[in-house]
């Protein structure tokens, strides 16, 4: 089948938005989805940033949602017309995978980030029959539809607005499951949250929802409000004695602290404003070596690093939609649509902070 894609051929260049070509149908346990709409995550945009190592061109986008056109094969636990959040892919088979564990799948950085699933790798082409790389995170759903594994997929109720859910499948389900499942957050609990983007007001709601106590850390004022308004104290990351403000907000200090900016001095300031026994997580991806300031890591504090929230997409992504429904978790506040073809749009606004998660919606010309 033939239908519109946004198509990255260079780390340089803008999308282009032209024909791709699926040469099959779905295979046993894959379902084909037309996409309703796709968030923009900055994991896509880094990949402009890889330096060679996510192949091109390919069709990116990893915050699908859609509705199940065809099934391939009985056992996908999905039927034609269900309506469908896409998240991460992961193997199935391996120990972190038995473990409800899938987003430290031993195969997680080549099934989602380095080159899909090998049996993929041709069926999927340009219209003049040029290869495109193997599907991305299972999905490549900046598209009219994508062909994914139904393992990765998890059905909602068709009473919610599919076109805006996508985003539940990566970035707010990074932000939300670090606070709910790494944390297990609860009443009473302080976390802090450095860097209100996606990730971190995700993280901002979920810990308000879980009856936290929370404060933001942002440079940008209008993030800040944002942060505000969904339960946080707000904090200027250029205020002095960062950890000492903190440490005096939450009585001695947080139980909890994400740290969304991957920046050396938030992390070493999110350690210092941790109480004894705390716990960091960082969600960004460190490209130089971390140094620690003495004393940060003393009396029991402890770092580590969360992928995708810690998720089983299947469990968290009904809850989420669950707290939005209750008017717990107002993530559509942050989404900005554009039109599939405003795909280069979208990133320059997401680049430039003006807009916390672009949805991407296609137009469905076939
Ligand atoms: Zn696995
Ligand atoms: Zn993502």
């Amino acid at each position: 089948m033939r239908f519109g894609a946004a198509v990255l051929r260079s780390y340089e260049e803008p999308f282009a938005v032209e024909e791709v070509m699926l040469g099959s149908g779905p295979a046993g346990g894959e379902i084909l989805v037309r996409i309703a709409g796709c968030g923009m995550c900055r994991t896509d945009l880094a990949v402009r940033r890889s330096a060679g190592r996510s192949p091109l061109p390919a069709v990116l986008g990893h915050e699908g949602a859609g509705v199940v056109v065809e099934t391939g094969g009985p056992d996908t636990g999905l039927s034609p017309g269900d309506h469908v959040v896409l998240s991460f892919d992961s193997c199935g088979h391996c120990r972190s995978c038995l473990g409800a564990a899938p987003a430290y799948c031993d195969r997680f950085a080549a099934l989602n980030l380095f080159g899909g699933r090998t049996e993929n790798a041709a069926r999927f082409t340009d219209a003049a029959g040029g290869a495109l790389a193997p599907r991305w995170f299972g999905q490549s759903s900046f598209a009219e539809y994508a062909m994914v594994p139904a393992r990765n997929a998890v059905r909602v109720d068709a009473s919610l607005p599919l076109e805006l859910l996508g985003p539940l499948g990566c970035g707010f389900l990074t932000g939300a499951g670090a606070v709910f499942n790494s944390f297990g957050a609860g009443p009473g609990d302080t976390v802090a949250v450095f860097g209100a983007g996606a990730v971190g007001l995700a993280a901002v709601m979920a810990a308000t929802a879980a009856g936290a106590f929370t404060v933001a850390v942002d440079r940008h004022p209008e993030r800040l409000a944002q942060a505000e308004k969904f339960g946080a104290v707000p904090l200027d990351a250029a205020s002095a004695d960062l950890p000492g403000r903190v440490q005096r907000l939450t009585d001695g200090g947080a139980r909890y602290a994400l740290d969304t900016t991957g920046s050396g001095g938030l992390i070493n300031d999110a350690l210092r404003a941790l109480r004894p026994t705390g716990h960091l997580g960082l969600v960004a991806r460190l490209h130089t070596a971390l140094p620690l300031e003495p004393g940060t890591l003393d009396r029991g504090r402890r770092i580590s690093h969360i992928c995708e929230g810690d998720a089983v997409p299947g469990l968290l992504i009904p809850r989420l939609t669950e707290l939005w429904q209750a008017g717990l978790f107002p993530f559509d506040q942050l989404i900005r649509t554009y039109p599939l073809a405003d795909i280069d749009e979208a990133e320059r606004d997401c680049e430039a902070g003006r807009v916390v998660k672009p949805v991407l919606i296609p137009e469905h010309r076939t």
